[in-house]
């Protein structure tokens, strides 16, 4: 969709079919208010749209996309979107689910990733490089245990690796915390292949990604 003109022509068909299909959903949204069950964080990537994958209505998740969709550790200075969106979704939403949700071929990754040591990538502006260093213990993760692997299973490694980086720092915000003490929310990490077409799950108790589909 190169251009403006096409956004207007794709809204039109918007409205003229998916507006009035759900127009019963669109207007009880109107009316009670937004409700949102799960909160769904993941890449800015334009191959991965929550509510395709998860075939949901409008309204039923709250989605906050961002570079390697990682979640940074808990503070309380500064400018934080991310920050402030997760704290409203969690306290003012209430939602009972957040899902992590990473995918195979993440170019956030691959950047975060090209990016060690004295062997700078050049493709990061200083701002990419400290939001991608959210998730360098991933990356630490693969120097550590993946040596000599490929450069594709290193990858993968560190997208699933990001993830439990993510979900790790989901416990340093202690409304969520406090939440997960009395069963009000769960975490969940999900890896979407856009490839195979397949997701995989986190399992906390075996500390592995499980096939979900
Ligand atoms: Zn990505």
């Amino acid at each position: 969709m190169p251009n403006f003109s096409k956004l207007v022509s794709g809204f039109k068909v918007f409205k003229a079919t998916t507006y009035q299909n759900k127009k019963d959903v669109i207007h009880h949204l109107l009316e009670q208010g937004q409700k949102p069950t799960t909160m769904v964080i993941s890449c800015v990537d334009i191959r991965v749209s929550p509510t395709e994958i998860f075939a949901t209505n409008p309204g039923d998740l709250f989605i906050l996309n961002n570079l390697g969709g990682l979640v940074p550790k808990y503070e309380t200075t500064g400018i934080h979107g991310i920050l402030s969106a997760i704290e409203y979704g969690v306290t003012v939403l209430e939602v009972e689910n957040i899902v992590v949700l990473g995918h195979a071929k993440c170019d956030s990754i691959k950047m975060m990733l090209d990016d060690q040591g004295n062997k700078k990538n050049k493709q990061l502006s200083e701002s990419m490089r400290t939001w991608l260093e959210v998730a360098k213990e991933a990356r630490e993760a693969v120097q550590k245990n993946m040596a000599g692997r490929t450069l594709e299973d290193q990858q993968q490694y560190c997208e699933h690796e990001s993830l439990v980086v993510s979900m790790r720092n989901l416990l340093t915000y202690p409304y969520i915390v406090e939440r997960m003490k009395k069963n009000k929310i769960n975490v969940y990490g999900v890896h979407f292949n856009i490839e195979s077409g397949e997701i995989l799950g986190f399992n906390p108790h075996t500390q592995d990604f499980e096939s979900l589909s």
